[in-house]
């Protein structure tokens, strides 16, 4: 479910009301606070009570779960199983268990509308009611379809809907008060998090896109007038440059701001496309966000992450694209695409090994990446760049990657230039079989092993060959390509 601030859709000819009385809280008993539902819901244990299935809740099922050791309760068509979180709720059991058993979005919705029920009870979700309890009253007209990606006039690839990924296409629904515009997206899968999501909101009109089993679904709402806009293609959006740092001689990072109404959070692997008219025609090049730096932590989105993108990007003075970008002053806009990428987070679930090969900028998807798989895979044992650069002073981020291999043991780096100079001690020359074989070894036989490679097109070219050359196999070499 979205939530987006009601401030960027003010309800036509309403009144904002008065801030509804305010509620008695009960003292809950010691271990019973926010940060310990939090804490429990992100334990892995099975809140909901059905081992990770939904299921579609009849209102005559609905009743039968109205005591306290097995309490269900509806709001907004969604049924959740709230018998674990009654001790949590600052309001008491008593007040929950007013809606036990049955539809409780109006009581709800009289005491808690401004709450964020649906991140708090995610884990405790059993399904949806067959029956809508909530009808949809704003006037709308809607359109939902799956999005075609139209590139630098290349035709998309045609995708094919089986019968069996029919069944799978969400539903929804969204309504709106002063405050919020809920959209509510019915996805018959688990574990839906903000990646998949991105939300924009522009003349009146918003646009969702979900991003679920490889289809990117658009959701178009606009509020008194029919969708006549051409939904097909890439989706830009302004957003404005905030800052811009030097990183090297010649590369810096770009911070740009993404509008207020604007909810994208690039995943792990993924790059977005700028786009800037350069002598009056359209052009279209890919970036892939870094974090700010290697250190930020992954556990926890922040905040920064779906309003901010930032980007190492490299200035050529006889680029075409590039000179344009640097020209861009503090507070200037440039276009900002959805974000595409064929790199899973699956791929390093369970991962023992990870060798990235990077060259140049070619580093940039690795930082996110690195970020990502010292963070979060416990069964990471070695994390190993092997950078080619022409000299050291073209090393990006140099400093950082020593001193993340000082503090983490998991972590290595090997520098490798083309053209040094004399005084270089490190190791030289470019990418080839006896340097991987030297440098990409498994911690030990049969390790669980992913070679991320990412450069120059020869370099990743070149790559993929020696490495499969070494016995690697295709699914244990991942290149990062648009
Ligand atoms: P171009 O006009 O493409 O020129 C680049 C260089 O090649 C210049 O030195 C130019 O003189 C030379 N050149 C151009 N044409 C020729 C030719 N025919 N023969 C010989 N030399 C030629 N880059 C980043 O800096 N950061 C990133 O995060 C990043 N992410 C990327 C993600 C993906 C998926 C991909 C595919 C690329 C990414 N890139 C990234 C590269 C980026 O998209 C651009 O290619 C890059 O910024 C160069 O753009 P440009 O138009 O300024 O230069
Ligand atoms: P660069 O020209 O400074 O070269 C860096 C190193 O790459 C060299 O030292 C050398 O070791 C190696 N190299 C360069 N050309 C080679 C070749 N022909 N054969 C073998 N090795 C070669 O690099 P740069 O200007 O920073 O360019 C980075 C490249 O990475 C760009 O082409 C960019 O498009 C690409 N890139 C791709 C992605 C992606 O996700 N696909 C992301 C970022 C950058």
């Amino acid at each position: 479910m979205l939530n987006v601030p009601a401030q960027a859709f003010p309800a036509p000819g309403s009144q904002q009301r008065a801030a509804l009385g305010g509620r008695s809280k009960v003292p809950l008993k010691p271990g019973r606070s926010l940060m310990d539902w939090t804490r429990l819901t992100k334990s892995g244990k099975d809140l909901a009570g059905l081992k990770g299935q939904l299921i579609k809740v009849t209102e005559e099922e609905l009743a039968k779960h109205s005591k306290k050791d097995d309490c269900w309760i509806c709001i907004r068509g969604l049924v959740y199983n709230i018998t674990p979180y009654m001790e949590y709720h600052p309001g008491g059991e008593d007040e929950l268990m007013r809606a036990a058993g049955r539809d409780g979005t109006d009581l709800f919705d009289q005491v808690h509308r401004w709450v964020n029920y649906e991140s708090m009870l995610k884990e405790c979700l059993v399904g949806r009611m067959t029956l809508k309890p909530v009808a949809v009253t704003t006037e709308a007209c809607c359109a939902i379809s799956e999005e075609k990606r139209l590139l630098n006039g290349m035709l998309p690839k045609i995708k094919v809907l089986d019968s069996s990924s029919k069944d799978l296409t969400p539903s929804y629904e969204w309504f709106q008060t002063d405050y919020l515009v809920t959209v509510v997206i019915y996805t018959k899968q688990k574990g839906i998090n903000s990646e998949m999501v991105i939300v924009d909101h522009q003349d009146g009109k918003l646009r969702v896109d979900i991003i679920l089993r490889n289809y990117s679904y658009l959701l178009h709402i606009e509020l008194s007038y029919a969708v006549q806009e051409d939904i097909a293609g890439l989706y830009y959006r302004k957003c404005k440059l905030i800052s811009k740092t030097e990183v090297t001689h010649d590369t810096k990072l770009f911070c740009l701001m993404l509008p207020q109404s604007t909810h994208l959070q690039v995943p792990v692997g993924q790059h977005i496309f700028l786009k800037q008219i350069i002598a009056g025609t359209e052009i279209v090049k890919p970036y892939t966000p870094v974090s700010c730096s290697l250190k930020s932590d992954f556990k926890e989105p922040s905040h920064h992450d779906s309003t901010h993108l930032i980007l190492m990007i490299k200035i050529y003075p006889n680029g075409l694209f590039t000179p344009e970008l640097d020209h861009l002053q503090i507070g200037d806009c440039i276009s900002v695409s959805n974000s595409e990428g064929s790199f899973k987070k699956s791929q390093v679930q369970t991962l023992e090994d990870l060798f990235l090969l990077a060259a140049g900028t070619g580093f940039t998807p690795m930082v996110k990446l690195l970020n990502y798989v010292l963070t979060n895979v416990c069964s990471l044992r070695i994390a190993k760049l092997l950078f080619f650069n022409k000299t050291e002073d073209d090393i990006l981020w140099r400093s950082q990657l020593e001193e993340l291999a000082l503090q983490d043991k998991r972590f290595e780096v090997q520098f490798i230039l083309s053209e040094p100079t004399k005084e270089w001690m490190g190791k030289q020359g470019k990418i080839s079989s006896s340097l991987l074989s030297e440098l990409v070894k498994r911690s030990k036989k049969d390790s669980k092993t992913l070679i991320c490679v990412c450069g120059p097109a020869l370099f990743t070219e070149q790559g993929i060959r020696f490495l499969q050359d070494l016995g690697y196999s295709k699914e244990e070499i991942h290149s990062f390509t648009a």
